[in-house]
């Protein structure tokens, strides 16, 4: 079972901010903006490119944006995804990455940090 897995199935807590039968929205543990959420489809994938059906990855999108913008009351955002250990994911269930909420100016640092994380 992966991490996310577990947050699903309330073995481990979680701040949940959204979600409906096919998706989880929850905050971050180790928050790198003042706003850091991650969208996760319930139906296990390891990485982004694994969902081959483009309805599914449409899906996804859509409601990383509907918990962005109705969810997190955010008007401008970040939708960030690691595919890969490579670019920096740890977690191998797909999710995207929310993040948003800082004040005129900071956005540019936290990309660096986002990235840095990487
Ligand atoms: P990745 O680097 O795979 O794109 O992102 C994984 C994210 O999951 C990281 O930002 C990390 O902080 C977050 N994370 C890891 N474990 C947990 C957990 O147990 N709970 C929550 N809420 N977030 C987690």
């Amino acid at each position: 079972m992966t991490i996310f897995e577990k947050i699903i199935a309330r073995e481990l807590p979680s701040t949940i901010v959204f979600e409906d039968a096919d998706f989880i929205a929850f905050k971050d543990i180790n928050p790198r903006a003042p706003v850091h959420v991650l969208c996760v489809p319930k139906k296990l994938s390891s990485r982004l490119d694994e969902i081959t059906n483009p309805l599914e990855l449409g899906a996804l999108m859509a409601t990383a944006i509907r918990v962005a913008r109705d969810h997190l009351d955010l008007a401008d955002y970040r939708l960030a995804v690691n595919v890969g250990a490579g670019a920096g994911q740890i977690v191998f269930h797909t999710h995207v990455h929310i993040l948003g909420g800082w004040l005129d100016g900071d956005a540019d640092s936290q990309h660096a940090d986002m990235a840095a994380h990487g």
